[in-house]
């Protein structure tokens, strides 16, 4: 079985994109985060060892994968049917929509997307964000020379803050964390019914221990103790 053939079976290299806090994000210098606690108890319960934990943009988490680099994804990564056709995904484990932020009490207050035309807006590249971006262009709501992309949402952010964009969109509670910790505010936000869930290779059967790890953690309140540790 590719990339973990030769190494550990009871091993997993879990790979994440910090910056997406409260997802995954660094604290004095140390990798924190729901998902990266979520993930830590998931394997603890699927009999798994969970070894140092790699710190990728977020566009590379995928190939990554697929190359065998790591085995595991946490990281806030939507069930897509486009991701879903390269890698296989977990159960889902959380479910989110879109927000779109502003510069806080700035002039640009935008109710709507119809609001956001002749504007700039921003997005982490390969997220369903930078998606709902996309597809703001195709229907002619936006021009496709006003959109920007980041390698990471706190670039984003300070792009916003800085003036250099006017609107960035991201996952509604990394968008609120972002509003409580700068100079942002959500304008409004785009009902996407997202869910999260751990990705794996397509061929590694390792993801059905991971389910059953993800059902225990749920069942044993360790889940909601997470949800109001991070969410609360
Ligand atoms: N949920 C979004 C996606 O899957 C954003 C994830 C992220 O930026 N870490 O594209």
């Amino acid at each position: 079985q590719e990339g973990s053939s030769g190494s550990d079976a009871e091993t997993l290299v879990p790979g994440t994109a910090p910056g997406f806090a409260p997802f995954e994000f660094k604290e004095g210098g140390e990798l924190t985060g729901f998902d990266i606690d979520l993930l830590a108890a998931v394997a603890e319960e699927a009999g798994y060892e969970l070894a140092e934990w790699s710190e990728l943009d977020f566009e590379t988490l995928i190939p990554s994968l697929t190359e065998g680099d790591i085995d595991i994804i946490a990281a806030g990564m939507t069930i897509t049917d486009e991701r879903s056709q390269q890698i296989a995904f977990s159960d889902p484990y959380f479910e989110s929509n879109q927000s779109v932020l502003v510069r806080e009490g700035g002039s640009f207050q935008p109710e709507s997307e119809d609001d956001l035309s002749g504007n700039r807006v921003g997005a982490q590249s390969g997220t369903t964000g930078e998606g709902e971006v996309e597809r703001m262009i195709e229907e002619g709501t936006l021009s496709g020379e006003n959109f920007r992309q980041f390698e990471n949402y706190p670039l984003a952010v300070d792009a916003l803050e800085s003036g250099d964009v006017d609107a960035v969109v991201a996952d509604v509670p990394v968008a609120e964390n972002f509003a409580a910790s700068r100079d942002v505010e959500i304008a409004f936000t785009i009902q996407t019914n997202e869910n999260f869930g751990f990705g794996m290779r397509q061929d590694d059967d390792r993801i059905e221990d991971i389910n059953e790890g993800l059902s225990a953690v749920q069942e044993s309140g360790t889940y909601d103790e997470l949800v109001s540790e991070y969410f609360g």
